[in-house]
């Protein structure tokens, strides 16, 4: 079958969450590809934000416990909204601090070392921040992590095999930390899997769901995931700096987080102004500080769309349309050098392309001069994130009818190959 726009324009009619594009502001003559590192902003979240700014503008001080969106429990609240997008149960989740920091807070919870069991596993592929934090947390409990730190290997420098990192799981390793999308690839690691292995072994488990929430299911209760973190600001369309979340599974409900805050307490308790912590017995207690009430806004508006289009139906048209972007490049694109270097099975992929290039970078200013938004990642690969509640198959269709043109011209040519200071 010939790929055509008349084809991707039958994909959109065919569309059953075509209505949700107009719930968001599409950058006018563009091609927005970019939602895996910044989603887009919804009306809906645009008008939690404002109800927000109202609140304080009407109540004040007042506002923690009064307005649209009372300020003291707005991150459980949150959290509860959120837990329905992971498959966990209301209490188990919180929307709070950052990415980075929820990561030091849980692993300075559940990193527990003990005799030979001293070792932290994590992969050569995952993003730096967390291996800084992993590094930092190893430093803090006193231990060299050049022995203590554990990065299972990659063959060929995109995915990482289940069955390896399995095989590091020895009586050595204490905790294990594991992106559930591999953030250059898009390979979905099978989490069901290696938390069963992980936990036959004795060693807890947490994932980093940065990749992969709002644009994949999960069931983190179910597989039993001792813990996992996210930012909100990717497939979620937060905003930027968007409070991020976390889970803890129930099994570890009322331990004293590693990291302790005010803001963790029992909620009835928080106000007696005791020196001693009595911690809330949900995920509530893995806050520190007060919330970013406006950072979080944002959140309320936009997991309502989420509810709304169910989050399975936005992982199918997902597929749908990595599935569709894919048949386009080995369609229009294999004379030109690029390789496709994400899994394609369903199960193995995760929100988004990787399109390998040797001129990736330069490609990429290219593709921005033309309209389209994708993002660059060293040393070769150009992510294309079509998000499921605002990209149209013709959207998908014209990106890769622009890439073609650039090809067809060598338009890159005028660019230098190097990547800018944000890629
Ligand atoms: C985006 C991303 C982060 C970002 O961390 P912040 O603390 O929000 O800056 C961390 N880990 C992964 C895998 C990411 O993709």
């Amino acid at each position: 079958m010939v790929l055509n726009k008349e084809y991707a324009l039958t994909l959109d009619r065919q569309d059953e969450l075509r209505r949700f594009r107009d719930e968001f502001y599409l950058p006018k003559g563009k091609w927005y590809m970019d939602g895996n590192s910044l989603g887009l902003l919804s009306k809906r979240a645009e008008s939690t934000l404002v109800k927000s700014l109202e609140d304080w503008k009407l109540y004040g001080i007042d506002g923690w416990m009064n307005g649209a969106y009372p300020w003291f429990h707005l991150s459980e609240q949150v959290g509860a909204k959120l837990s329905g997008i992971i498959g966990a149960r209301p209490e188990e989740v919180v929307a709070a601090s950052s990415t980075t920091v929820n990561l030091h807070q849980l692993v300075s919870t559940f990193y527990k070392p003990s005799g030979v069991k001293t070792k932290i596993l994590a992969d050569e592929l995952t993003f730096p921040s967390d291996i800084y934090a992993l590094q930092s947390q190893l430093m803090l409990k006193g231990y060299d992590y050049e022995s203590e730190l554990i990065q299972v290997k990659s063959d060929d420098g995109l995915t990482l095999s289940e069955e390896t990192i399995i095989s590091h799981m020895t009586e050595e390793v204490a905790l294990i930390l594991l992106p559930s999308v591999l953030y250059r690839s898009g390979q979905l690691l099978d989490m069901q899997r290696l938390t069963k292995e992980a936990h036959r072994r004795g060693i807890i488990i947490g994932f980093d769901l940065c990749h992969s929430i709002g644009a994949v299911p999960h069931e983190l209760s179910d597989w039993g995931v001792d813990f996992a973190f996210w930012c909100n600001y990717k497939y979620l369309n937060g905003g930027p700096g968007s409070t991020a979340g976390l889970y803890v599974n129930q099994r570890h409900a009322g331990i004293r987080p590693g990291l302790s805050g005010w803001f963790g307490s029992e909620k009835s308790k928080q106000f007696d102004m005791k020196h001693t912590f009595t911690p809330s017995p949900s995920a509530g207690a893995y806050q520190i500080g007060t919330p970013h009430v406006f950072s979080t806004a944002p959140l309320i508006g936009s997991l309502e769309l989420f509810e709304e289009a169910g989050i399975d139906r936005v992982r199918s048209k997902s597929l749908q349309l990595t599935r569709f972007m894919m048949d386009l490049i080995r369609q229009e694109l294999m004379n030109f050098g690029f390789t496709i270097g994400n899994p394609f099975e369903d199960e193995r992929r995760g929100g988004h392309v990787a399109l390998q290039h040797k001129e990736a970078a330069r490609v990429c200013k290219s593709l921005k001069e033309m309209g389209v938004i994708p993002d660059f990642r060293s040393p070769d690969v150009i992510r294309l994130a079509p998000a499921a509640l605002y990209t149209s198959f013709t959207d998908v269709y014209e990106t890769i009818a622009v890439l073609k043109g650039i090809m067809q011209e060598k338009h890159y040519e005028q660019y230098e190959n190097i990547r800018e200071v944000i890629a």
